[in-house]
């Protein structure tokens, strides 16, 4: 319908007095979001001397804290008709500097805090530079946005809507383009399968800049007019105190990306060791939240079954990208298979391809059914998508635009995926993940999978090292628990009755921490870069 493709915010006058968002300063209602984006929205036309909501083909870049400031940004933007670039407050002033740049920003809008970190960049790139009021005091905004503007835009659909940056694991980050129709087909996904309410209530501690922390933790319980409480940053203590607070409203839904899950159990490990600390616990965790969600990188088969032990909780996996949003997921009932990615979402198509001359594809699947080409069972490919939710285009990047997609209009993902026992495994991506060695192909992820069982071991990465007789050599970067130590030849005797012989580390680099980014991934070119250049 019409009013499914509008932006999240023409539902706001609806949901009224309800609270939307909860921070850390305050309560802030749906009609408080809405007032606020509208006033915003009009200084914006004032800022660039256009009229209300005729922006378009403009891009505003903005830089907020994790609370209500940022939904008052993003919603003026799209009033105004504009494209809303988020920005990352922990990004240092260069990459800001290339985000702001190529995406050819015309305004920068800064939240309270922010204002030192954006003005210098906005006065050397010549580019205006709106203030917001302290997130408490939002409604400053409103009075301007009194006369309440009705928007005058009716085209939502195909009109570029949020540009958002990966993650930049495999080069530098590129700036996908999507429209309001591709976000809603994205946000009216996740609504139905994970079964979003109005009476949810989620806790946010993911970053702002990425799919996972804007549409799945964010835009998802807008849209319905669930309430989302947002924490500054990520923080162990304080999640699990929102997670056990009996206060209302209580949280009953949670996501968060696999590093964050392991930090809790290490918080939990070492601070609720009583019994019956242990059993409250698991027992509000069961009663009271109804999902739990990972994604963003491979979720350990040992953080799985731990968060299973403390909190009675399945994880329900999911993968998704920046490009496609979400794809495939585990149900929210029925079996959760792990270390499977599930199935597709509605509306989403999918082909595993061998990357041969002619294509072949092995695998073709919908969210009703999969078919995989006889004689072809259990093989590996790549995984392409196609479906609503797809993104526009990689902005002012016609070339990679184009050689990211088949002929046929399938985006091709650059994962490496199987169908097997059912389900969709996600084996990493080609280009990093996936490790050739002495004519063998070898996961990276499956690697990983099987070193987290050692008990030594806490984190790891698998990478392909430069090998002058194998091509590559299968690498293991390791973190250690405190106090212990591990040699190849160790590793190499444990592997041996854990793992199929190809597969076995013929490396090892003992890292002190690993380096993952704020959405728990490791850069392995990075990692390559650091130890065999
Ligand atoms: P860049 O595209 O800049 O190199 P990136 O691909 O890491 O960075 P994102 O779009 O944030 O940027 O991440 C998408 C990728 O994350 C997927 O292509 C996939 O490799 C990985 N991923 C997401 N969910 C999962 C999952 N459940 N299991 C394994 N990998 C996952
Ligand atoms: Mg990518």
């Amino acid at each position: 319908s019409r009013l499914n493709q509008k932006p999240v915010f023409a539902r706001a006058p609806v949901y009224g007095e309800k609270l939307g968002i909860i921070d850390s300063s305050g309560n802030h209602s749906y009609k408080q979001l809405y007032c606020r984006s509208l006033g915003l929205a009009n200084r914006i036309g004032t800022a660039l001397s256009s009229d209300f909501g005729g922006l378009e083909g403009k891009r505003v870049s903005f830089l907020c804290a994790n609370d209500a400031s940022y939904t008052v940004a993003q919603w003026a933007t799209w009033m105004s008709g504009g494209t809303a670039v988020p920005l990352y407050r922990k990004h240092p002033s260069a990459e800001l500097e290339y985000i702001i740049s190529d995406s050819q920003t015309s305004l920068l809008l800064a939240a309270d805090p922010y204002t030192e970190t954006l003005e210098p960049l906005a006065q050397k790139l010549g580019l205006p530079c709106l203030k917001l009021p302290p997130t408490s005091d939002l409604d400053a905004l409103c009075e301007e946005g009194a006369q309440e503007k009705e928007t005058v835009i009716t085209d939502w659909a195909d009109r570029p809507a949020m540009i958002i940056y990966t993650s930049g694991t495999t080069g530098r980050p590129k700036g996908v383009l999507h429209t309001h129709s591709s976000i809603q087909a994205m946000v009216q996904c996740l609504v139905s399968e994970w079964a979003w309410s109005r009476d949810d209530v989620i806790l946010h501690t993911l970053p702002l800049h990425h799919i996972h922390g804007v549409v799945n933790k964010l835009l998802c319980p807008l849209w319905v007019g669930a309430t989302c409480v947002m924490l500054p940053e990520f923080h162990p203590q304080k999640v699990w105190e929102m997670l056990l607070s009996s206060k209302a409203p209580m949280v009953n839904v949670f996501m968060a990306v696999p590093t964050i899950y392991s930090k809790l159990i290490q918080y939990y490990d070492q601070h609720f060791t009583q019994p019956h600390v242990k059993d409250f616990v698991k027992a509000v965790c069961k009663e009271r939240i109804r999902l739990m969600v990972s994604g963003s990188a491979a979720l350990p088969l040992p953080t799985l079954q731990r968060w299973e032990e403390i909190t009675g909780h399945t994880l329900l996996e999911r993968y998704g990208m920046t490009e496609i949003g979400m794809a495939l997921s585990n149900p929210l009932k029925g079996p959760r298979v792990p270390g499977a990615v599930g199935l597709p979402l509605p509306g989403v198509e999918v082909r595993i391809v061998m990357n041969n001359t002619i294509n072949t594809t092995i695998v073709e699947g919908t969210h009703k059914e999969t078919q995989v080409r006889a004689g072809l069972e259990g093989k590996e490919g790549e995984l392409l998508v196609r479906g609503p939710s797809v993104f526009k285009e990689y902005f002012n990047k016609p070339q990679e635009t184009r050689e990211s997609f088949t002929d046929d209009g399938w985006f091709k993902t650059g994962d490496t995926a199987v169908y097997k026992d059912g389900v969709y495994w996600i084996m990493g991506r080609t280009s990093v993940d996936i490790i050739k060695s002495g004519g063998y192909k070898i996961s990276a992820l499956d690697v990983e999978r099987h070193l987290l069982a050692h008990p030594d071991i806490t984190d790891v990465a698998v990478i392909g090292a430069p090998d002058a007789t194998w091509g590559q050599k299968v690498t293991a970067v390791v973190q250690l628990k405190r106090g212990k130590s591990m040699t190849l030849p160790e590793l190499k005797t444990w592997a041996r009755e854990h793992m199929a012989p190809y597969n076995i580390p013929t490396g090892l680099v003992v890292v002190e921490e690993m380096p993952r980014n704020q959405m728990g991934k490791v850069n392995k070119k990075d990692l390559l870069r650091l130890f065999f250049s």
